[in-house]
């Protein structure tokens, strides 16, 4: 897997622009604000998964522009494709794969790429939002049909909390609570099923790495968790939903007192622990960043065993955040795949990583 030329016109800083990627180590340097994580963000979107940083179209428009488009050259599974994402303001977008129009959820697979920002460092002592998004992110790049589910699922949330916030002005609105309450209870129960396999998928992954890294002193672990009605994450969807439907009924008039929504698949997290104890809670700065370092690596490992090939690893500014050893440890586990790095130096990353340099000034790459 790998993006063998991007170019990029009306994305946000970059007028038009054009790169032609190595297929091993390729390090992006210049100053701060001048187009490298715009670039990594261009690559991200070929995935088909949302933006890493915004769920609006909108903002990836250059700023005087009516459109945008992110045109690419990927060679996925031995065969070139091109796949071109246009963004027209207000028009919604289109994407195109081999001049043949397509969805972007459709684009599951044909392109995969794992994302390493700083924030992933605090994966481990954030709140569980940063570990839903590692959840989802990962999983519609590897599941057509999960992308739409969670589409369909925030849309069904949103109508639902419209409700329970607006119900005392408005009780007519009441009459639709429950059938909204109902589908989100039918997407929970398959999206319940894609994240109960992904983590236990991370889980199995992740804990040789870890156990390599801590230099076999420490144990890692990762648990799934949901709405707690929910008796076994595994079994048929249609357990699942009516398990869902008891934990909604017990607390609906709760979710009417508060005027929110407070059951649902919006609140799963997974537990992480060193060594067996909680590490949100226990483990030491190191700890939680080592711990986090080993399940990034570990997602990489599930696309390779997924598709047959490793994503495209995208490292934003995260080397410069780790001290010798673990950045040791992360570049002798990135072979094998194609990686773009970001850095604001380039010498010392450059020369380490043996990459091909391009540097990035004011939305141009040289
Ligand atoms: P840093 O080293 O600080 O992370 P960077 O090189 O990664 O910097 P980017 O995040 O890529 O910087 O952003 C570069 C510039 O792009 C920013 O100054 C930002 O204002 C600009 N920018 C963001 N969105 C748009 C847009 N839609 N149109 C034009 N410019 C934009
Ligand atoms: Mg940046």
């Amino acid at each position: 897997m790998r993006v063998e030329r991007i170019a990029l016109s009306g994305f946000r800083n970059y007028d038009e622009e054009m790169v032609q990627f190595g297929p091993d180590v390729n390090v992006i340097c210049g100053p701060n604000a001048q187009g490298k994580t715009n670039l990594l963000e261009a690559v991200y979107l070929l995935t088909g998964a949302h933006s890493f940083r915004t769920r609006f179209d909108r903002e990836l428009i250059g700023f005087d522009c009516d459109w945008g488009s992110v045109l690419a050259d990927v060679e996925s599974a031995g065969r070139d494709q091109t796949i071109r994402l246009l963004f027209k303001r207000g028009q919604g977008r289109q994407v195109t794969v081999n001049g043949a129009k397509k969805t972007s959820a459709s684009l599951a697979g044909l392109m995969t790429a794992v994302l390493f920002s700083p924030d992933d460092l605090y994966l481990i002592k954030e709140g569980a939002a940063a570990r839903r998004r590692l959840m989802d992110n990962a999983i519609c790049q590897l599941r057509p049909g999960y992308a739409s589910l969670l589409a369909d699922y925030n849309k069904l949330y949103d109508n639902k909390t419209r409700i329970l916030k607006d119900w005392r002005e408005k009780p007519s609105l009441l009459s639709a609570l429950d059938e909204f309450s109902d589908g989100l209870a039918r997407c929970s129960a398959r999206m319940i099923r894609y994240r109960a396999s992904f983590v236990e998928r991370l889980a199995e992954a992740a804990a040789p790495i870890h156990r390599d890294f801590s230099g076999g002193k420490e144990e890692l672990e990762l648990q799934y968790t949901t709405v707690s009605t929910v008796t076994d994450t595994r079994a048929p969807a249609e357990d699942i939903y009516r398990q869902i439907l008891d934990h909604q009924r017990t607390h609906r008039q709760a979710e009417l007192d508060a005027g929110s929504c407070l059951t649902g698949i919006h609140k799963d997290d997974i537990l992480i622990s060193v060594g067996g104890m909680a590490a949100r809670s226990y483990a030491s700065q190191g700890q939680a960043r080592t711990a986090a370092l080993s399940i990034k690596l570990a997602e990489r490992e599930i696309f390779k065993a997924e598709t047959g090939e490793y994503p495209v690893l995208l490292l934003d500014d995260v080397l410069s955040e780790l001290d010798g050893g673990r950045q040791e440890f992360v570049l002798n586990r990135i072979g094998g795949g194609q990686t773009l790095i970001t850095c604001c130096e380039d010498e010392n990353i450059s020369r380490r990583t043996g990459g091909r340099v391009f540097s990035v000034r004011e939305g141009r790459i040289r």
